[in-house]
């Protein structure tokens, strides 16, 4: 295997799952991703994943809406269950064999959420996905994916985005905005760059796991990346 890592955790956040949609989940782009998880997958690379929530529900917007925070959190840890079980039909559609582990308990759907258990899935070469953020109000999928990338001892988060890599400003945007091919992490969080929120970072530099954003959109990248290759920022 020509892997640069033996096991990694992506993050995909619910709004790569939107595709051209406004809300909700683009059946074309899910299977797209599946995709590229299946190329890695074929490397030999150990995968879990952390799925989000915001293409269908964010606990900030309904707070603003009028609902009690902790409520609408919950809501939105829901929300990324929904995401989570159209990923694992897309894998499994792909041949790979998946399990999702929810943070909340939710036995009829998915299994739930047992470290050990994580473990010895990836082992058997299946993709884990795991479901519920970290199962508390407050916090968010990014912090979810740094704290399971901690548990499952993964070499590396792959962030994957709509773009290539880290910039100063938002490249869509911002035609001149800077790309950085490697930053620190003190750097992320003194600059404030849009990449993860600052306890996400904070815990994966704790536990010193480097961040690899990438675009998931770019077909082969994900692939390209676990190989040390293609276009990415790396934070580390
Ligand atoms: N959430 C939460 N605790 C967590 C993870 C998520 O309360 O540990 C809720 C929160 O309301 C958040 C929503 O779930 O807005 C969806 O997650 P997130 O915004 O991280 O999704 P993404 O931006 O990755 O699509």
């Amino acid at each position: 295997m020509s892997a640069a890592y033996r096991r990694v955790l992506l993050k995909i956040s619910g709004e790569a799952l939107l595709g051209n949609r406004e809300y909700g989940l683009d059946g074309e782009t899910v299977e797209r991703i599946a995709k590229e998880v299946r190329h890695v997958h074929d490397l030999g690379v150990e995968i879990c994943a952390v799925i989000g929530g915001g293409n269908i529900f964010r606990g900030v917007s309904g707070a603003a809406a009028g609902m009690e925070r902790a409520s609408a959190d919950y809501m939105g840890m829901l929300a990324t269950v929904i995401n989570a079980l159209s990923l694992q039909n897309a894998l499994e559609r792909e041949g790979v064999n998946t399990r999702v582990q929810s943070a909340i308990p939710m036995s009829t759907v998915c299994e739930p959420y047992i470290r050990r258990r994580a473990i010895r899935h990836m082992e058997k070469k299946r993709v884990v996905i795991f479901a519920g953020g970290t199962g508390n109000p407050f916090f968010t999928t990014d912090t979810a994916a740094a704290l399971r990338a901690s548990e499952m001892g993964c070499d590396a988060i792959l962030k994957a985005t709509k773009v290539d890599g880290v910039y100063s400003d938002d490249p869509v945007k911002v035609k001149d905005a800077e790309r950085y091919d490697r930053l620190s992490y003190m750097e992320v969080l003194s600059r404030d760059l849009k990449v993860m929120d600052a306890s996400a970072i904070s815990l994966a530099r704790e536990n010193r796991i480097p961040i690899v954003v990438f675009s998931i959109y770019t077909h082969g990248a994900f692939a390209e990346v676990v190989q040390g290759r293609g276009r990415f920022t790396i934070i580390g």
